[in-house]
């Protein structure tokens, strides 16, 4: 048994590239914990004949499930509810409590917009087309003012089809209701319920995973049990392993075996990121960032950390030599000698963020991140990192891949690793 769905985005302006689709991943991801298997996301314009087209499609390839997204509005091309209906065989028909209620929205809207003379009954008029509902489907009240439908399936004929809102604050409260409908329960009564793991790593060549996971499959028993995903993201590996739960001992010799090859590499098998790991090790301290390359995104990114108001100080971005003199004290003759990009001035700028900032841990990244700012022994990419923290002093330089944005992103990935490593062995020592 299990249950397959799929996604239809609708909107030209989605279509278009003019917004980007956020609708489709997240409920992507809701039907992977309901364990919904995902057969496809269609994206297609306003059309009516290109969302039957992909209705069509779907319920061809044998979905349990369709959600469509969009199309739902008051105005003359949000036409998704007439093509569901069209496409399920069933009439539309004008539901007076749904009318009554979207007017009572409507009428509460209008009263907070000052000086409003708009023609009440020409925008009821608009919105009675909201309240069409195709016979036997079960509507969805409006989070704004659009109603959603839920059209259930028909044996041997069309799949349940969930007719969602287009904005996103309003599709997702929406779906959990519709969840909870008989008609999607129905739907995917087949759904496995799977565990879902993840295992982060640092520090290793996707390919030396790949090696690893070739060799589990033959020295794990039961490998065929795992569902494994590895991603690239952020200079990490994330390893994402979908498994029924009677797979749980499977799973414990695959992440042993992880452990095994590559030991240091695994710095969470719980899930927690980098930067949950570095919140947790912060507390009860001050940090304070100097930053020349990256401009201020590791601040950023410790900012974004749970309870950082208690232990980030605040950071310097300083770009310009004269500014890295001035702001943090680094010698110019230690620039003249080994220039802004290099060990001893990422050192330098780390001592002085700790004595600017009056804290006890400090972090700074010195680098080349942009096109044209290399040398033949300091290419763009390469970046100086320290951190000191109590008695812990770590620097590395590193050279990194990408564009002006790759570089310095996964700078501030190298520099959270290396804070978490500093702030590990200053636990260590006591
Ligand atoms: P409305 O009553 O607002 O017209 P609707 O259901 O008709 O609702 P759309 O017209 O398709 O929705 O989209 C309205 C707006 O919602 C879009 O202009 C866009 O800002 C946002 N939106 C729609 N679809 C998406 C999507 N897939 N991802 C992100 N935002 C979206
Ligand atoms: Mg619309």
């Amino acid at each position: 048994m299990s249950a397959r769905a799929g996604i239809v985005v609708t909107g030209t302006e989605v279509l278009t590239g003019r917004i980007q689709d956020r609708n489709g991943p997240w409920l992507a991801d809701q039907l992977l914990e309901l364990g919904v298997e995902l057969a496809h996301i269609t994206i297609c314009g306003d059309r009516p004949a290109d969302i039957a087209a992909q209705l069509r499609f779907l319920a061809a390839a044998g979905v349990d499930l369709i959600v469509t997204s969009g199309g739902l509005g008051p105005t003359a091309d949000d036409l998704t509810v007439a093509t569901v209906a069209e496409f399920c065989g069933r009439q539309l028909i004008l539901d007076a409590a749904l009318e009554e209620r979207i007017a009572e929205i409507l009428r509460k809207l209008m009263a907070g917009r000052a000086g409003a003379d708009v023609d009440f009954d020409a925008v009821r008029a608009a919105n009675r087309k909201q309240a069409l509902v195709p016979v036997g489907a079960e509507v969805l009240a409006p989070i704004g003012t659009a109603p959603g439908v839920v059209v259930p399936g028909a044996t041997g004929g069309t799949p349940a089809i969930v007719v969602l809102p287009g904005p996103p604050r309003e599709l997702q409260p929406m779906w959990s209701r519709a969840v909870a409908t008989e008609a999607v329960q129905q739907a995917i009564s087949g759904r496995t319920v799977y565990r879902q793991e993840t295992v982060r790593m640092y520090g290793l060549p996707e390919s030396r995973l790949a090696e690893t996971l070739r060799d589990a499959e033959q020295s794990v028993a039961g490998f065929d049990g795992l569902e494994i995903t590895t991603c690239l993201r952020r200079g990490e590996l994330e390893i994402v392993t979908r498994y029924e739960p009677d797979a749980v001992g499977v799973y414990g010799d695959l992440v042993a075996l992880l452990r095994d090859r590559h030991g240091d590499a695994v710095y969470s098998v719980d899930g927690a990121t980098v930067d949950q790991q570095v919140a947790t090790l912060l507390v009860d301290r001050r940090i304070a960032t100097a930053e020349s390359c990256t401009a201020g995104l590791l601040a950023a990114r410790l900012t974004e950390l749970p309870g950082s108001s208690d232990y980030f100080a605040g950071g310097v971005v300083a770009y310009a030599n004269e500014a890295k003199a001035e702001l943090l004290n680094v010698d110019p003759v230690l620039i003249a000698e080994h220039g802004a990009v290099s060990e001893p001035v990422a050192e330098a700028m780390a001592t002085g963020a700790i004595h600017h900032l009056g804290a006890d841990t400090a972090v700074a990244i010195t680098g080349i991140a942009g096109p044209g700012g290399g040398s033949p022994d300091k290419p763009v990419g390469t970046v100086c990192f320290t951190v000191r923290a109590d008695g812990v002093t770590l620097t590395r330089t590193v050279r990194l891949p990408g564009s002006r944005a790759d570089i310095r992103e996964r700078s501030t990935t190298v520099a959270m690793h290396l804070l978490r490593r500093a702030l590990l062995d200053g636990a260590a020592k006591g």
